[in-house]
């Protein structure tokens, strides 16, 4: 494969969008095999990662923040590589230039993008005005602390209400529930809401049963096959079926893509994620990497932390070749994936295909993985 830029004495240009899970292996990597001739900078509105599979815990009491956050500006001054504190806002792929919300162009010869998804709130009018979306994570994390100021304050009774159903909506309702037990908030009660007859609709096995028993032995509340409409002030509107008020609502509907990929004419699924081949290659722009839950893959993958983790090794593999003229290598990423779903109390429900059990020692596995993984890229 040729070079994409052959004059060695002007600096080819590497930037990186979002410090993403996938951009990870690939900022570690940075660090010990630099492609020579190339100036490399990541671009990222924060310049922490906050490990989205410890929040739950977070929320819980269970974890510090510094415990759940990676240093993305220390892990770009290890590896050399420039560090921009901004957001990308277009990409111009006529110029090779991305637009910032800083107000800078910055001009690349190669871009790969990790910039995770957007809170899908655009059918749920009123989500950012009246609750808290969990993405974007640091919107979170600045808005939790005053739900719970807000139930010490009130007293009884608090409803909590959570809507979504995949993974991260069950886990935070849980950690919800057991932070309120361990700050002797008694009258806090926490619903679940989704459009689904069960929680985790898609894993398959007996998952979504357990956690809907466990949500009823915890005494908790579950309102299946409910779409919300609208989050109003104090109350979700459904498309049918009565209203449910709360005290403070917390959105996790899954995952959107953002505008601006297919705006920019890069060639993306129905859904508006960026097409990419086995190399992770756009399948449109070969300027273009992409990988994460921005990325439609080649063999379609569930959004998940786990892709997006698999997805940088080869991306960052990937990468490095096209800097150094190499042939790119294809990913195929495995079939299925291993879930940890924590409930909250120190225990977790662990799924791989149609298998699943669950209790203490899962919980135990799942935060061992989890700090290891933080731990990966501490200096
Ligand atoms: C509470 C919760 C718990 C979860 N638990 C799990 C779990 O246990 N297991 C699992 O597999 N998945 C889990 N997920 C899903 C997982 O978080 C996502 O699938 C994963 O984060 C996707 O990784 P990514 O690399 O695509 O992007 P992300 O990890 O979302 O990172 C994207 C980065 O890009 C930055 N960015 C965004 N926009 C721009 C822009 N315009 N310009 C520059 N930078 C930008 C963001 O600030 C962020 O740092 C959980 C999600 C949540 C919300």
């Amino acid at each position: 494969m040729r070079r994409v830029r052959d004059v060695v004495d002007v600096p080819a240009r590497l930037l990186l969008l979002g410090g993403g899970h996938a951009h990870l292996s690939l900022l570690q990597r940075l660090r010990s095999e630099a492609p020579k001739g190339w100036q490399v900078t990541l671009v990222s509105p924060h310049p922490r990662q906050i490990y989205s599979g410890m929040l739950p815990g977070w929320v819980a009491g269970h974890y510090a923040l510094a415990d759940c956050a990676i240093s993305l500006a220390g892990l770009c001054e290890r590896a050399g590589i420039a560090f921009a504190q901004t957001a990308a806002t277009a990409l111009d792929l006529e110029h090779n230039e991305v637009p910032c919300a800083d107000g800078e162009r910055r001009r690349f010869d190669l871009v790969s993008i990790d910039t995770g998804p957007e809170p899908a709130l655009f059918a749920l009018p009123g989500a950012t005005e009246h609750a808290l979306p969990v993405r974007p994570i640091e919107g979170f994390i600045a808005g939790w602390p005053g739900i719970v100021r807000r139930w010490n304050e009130r007293g009884d009774p608090f409803e909590v209400a959570v809507v979504g159903s995949g993974a991260a909506a069950v886990e935070l309702a849980f950690a919800i529930r057991f932070r309120a037990r361990r700050e002797d908030a008694a009258g806090v009660r926490v619903s679940l809401v989704g459009r689904d007859a069960e929680p985790l609709v898609g894993t398959a096995g007996s998952v979504g049963r357990r956690v809907l028993r466990l949500l009823q032995a915890r005494g908790m509340h579950w309102r299946g096959d409910s779409t919300a409409a609208q989050i109003l002030p104090g109350s979700i509107r459904f498309e049918r079926g009565a209203a449910l008020p709360f005290d403070a609502c917390l959105v996790a509907t899954g995952a959107a893509a953002p505008h601006w990929p297919r705006a920019a004419g890069l060639a993306t699924d129905d859904a508006g994620f960026i097409r990419v081949d086995r190399t992770l290659r756009s399948v449109s722009h070969p300027q273009v990497f992409a990988a994460g839950d921005v990325a439609a893959y080649a063999d379609a993958r569930p959004k998940s932390g786990v892709f997006a983790v698999r997805a940088g090794a080869a991306l960052a593999g990937n990468i490095l070749a096209a800097c150094n003229g190499a042939a790119l290598t294809e990913w195929r990423p495995q079939r299925r994936s291993l879930y940890l779903v924590s409930t909250g109390d120190c225990r977790a429900i662990a799924s791989w295909g149609e298998w699943s059990a669950s209790g203490r020692w899962v919980w135990t596995w799942k935060d061992w993985i989890d700090r290891r993984f933080v731990q990966r890229y501490r200096d």
